[in-house]
């Protein structure tokens, strides 16, 4: 399973769908991406089985409509339902503009499913990761930190137990992208004038050879020329700068 985020000023959908493919060797069972193209659009491919199968649908749909410089991508390992198409990540919210993906498992996410079908939410995945995305929309629509992207993801990752490499993008912030992680790997890659998050470098490694390797509870938020490391309470950490000179 693998992650990567891609914020610059080239075709995403390329890069991520690249550094997937060199994340393939940590095994998967679906893959899929999610691709802003920086004018409020958000356009989601996900498929189970082999990266090739969604190579296929994004060739039967057309490439184009996955333009733009923003761009998050996943392969699954399913820890919490079957490997399907609907269970594949990315999973967005309802109203279709937040999107996440997410390696690991959260363990709170029963209690979560039952507090938001409460309050009306309608699930369209088995996957523990939704829940994430629902929680985000919330506190992005009503939280206290209404229309703060970021702000807004602090206070969900503060409400998750378990072990996640997770990955927010938002249609409305399109050139920031969020990710944290608890217990799984989380790298950031520093390009020139285009930064990269993945599960480890081989996603990047082409691109750029600067990197910082996050630490246990901590969040990066990133933008074409910038990244910003914190806690889940926002308070500035600072992650481990190291520069890769192996080859692979
Ligand atoms: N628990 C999540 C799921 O089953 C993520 C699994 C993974 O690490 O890929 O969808």
């Amino acid at each position: 399973c693998g992650i990567v985020g891609y914020v610059g000023a080239r075709p995403a959908l390329g890069i991520v769908v690249d550094a997937l493919r060199r994340m393939e060797y940590r095994g998967y069972d679906s893959a899929g991406v999610a691709i802003l193209d920086g004018d409020g659009g958000l356009a989601v491919e996900k498929k189970a089985g082999r990266l090739e199968n969604l190579d296929k649908q994004i060739a039967e749909v057309g490439a184009e409509t996955l333009r733009g410089s923003t761009g998050i991508g996943h392969t699954r390992w399913a820890t919490h339902g079957q490997p399907t198409d609907r269970n594949a990540h990315p999973h967005v919210s309802a109203d279709g503009r937040l999107a996440v993906v997410h390696n690991g498992i959260i363990e709170n996410y029963s209690p979560l499913r039952v507090e938001l079908e409460n309050a009306g939410v309608e699930f369209s995945s088995d996957t523990d990761t939704e829940t994430a995305v629902h929680l985000l929309e919330r506190e992005y629509t009503s939280g206290e930190h209404a229309g703060d992207f970021v702000a807004s993801a602090y206070a969900t990752l503060r409400r998750l137990e378990g072990a996640f490499t997770l990955v927010f993008t938002h249609a409305d912030h399109p050139g920031t992208i969020v990710a944290a992680r608890r217990s799984t790997p989380l790298v950031v890659g520093v390009g020139d004038g285009e930064m990269f998050v993945a599960s480890d470098v081989t996603a990047f490694i082409e691109h750029t050879r600067d990197a910082v390797e996050l630490g246990q509870d901590e969040v990066v938020v990133i933008t074409a020329d910038s990244y910003s490391i914190t806690d889940f309470d926002g308070a500035a950490t600072g992650g481990t700068p190291f520069h890769i000179d192996w080859d692979l």
